[in-house]
């Protein structure tokens, strides 16, 4: 994804609109099983602010993830708006050097930008639906797919004790 902000720059009060449809399967996302599926699709609105160039707009990612239960392969789309700010180097303060994402030359690439965005906005866990069953922890059977006898009740060792202790077990 490649923004060219030569004319926008030059602008004060301007705005420019971006939108893309990129290739991101090269990308690692840093999580085992997960990849993307289809195309990043990046819609950006940028404003010239006079200071910076005010970024904003919407990410899409269609995600192929396992789920943390079931660990059957599952399909995850990722949505999110985005916020930032990017200012030309030269122009950049102390405070924006550190925070804002800083371009030097008119024609700039976003992608490790949105990858980065992506990253940050993956949740915690994934999960398959919120029905999962999940894996038997004796057995390993798929609990959404197929039952099975084990027996997963979990016993507190402080009541088994106890229970021993009155004869009950
Ligand atoms: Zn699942
Ligand atoms: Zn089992």
């Amino acid at each position: 994804m490649k923004v060219n902000v030569a004319q926008l720059r030059r602008e004060v009060g301007g705005i420019a609109a971006f939108e893309f449809r990129e290739d991101f399967s090269s990308f690692d996302l840093g999580l085992e099983g997960l990849t993307f599926q289809s195309p990043v699709y990046a819609k950006l609105q940028v404003n010239n602010t006079g200071k910076s160039l005010f970024a904003h707009g919407v990410i899409e990612a269609d995600l192929k993830a396992s789920c943390g239960r079931c660990l059957e392969n599952m399909s995850y789309q990722l949505k999110f708006d985005y916020e930032d700010e990017w200012v030309f180097e030269p122009q950049a303060t102390e405070e924006q050097l550190e925070t804002s994402f800083i371009f030097d030359k008119d024609e700039f690439e976003i992608d490790e930008l949105v990858l980065e965005q992506i990253v940050v906005n993956l949740p915690m866990k994934f999960i398959c639906s919120p029905e999962c069953r999940g894996l038997c922890p004796v057995c390993g059977t798929n609990k959404n797919l197929n039952q099975c006898n084990c027996d997963t009740h979990v016993v507190d060792p402080r009541l088994a004790a106890l229970a021993k202790f009155k004869g009950l077990s």
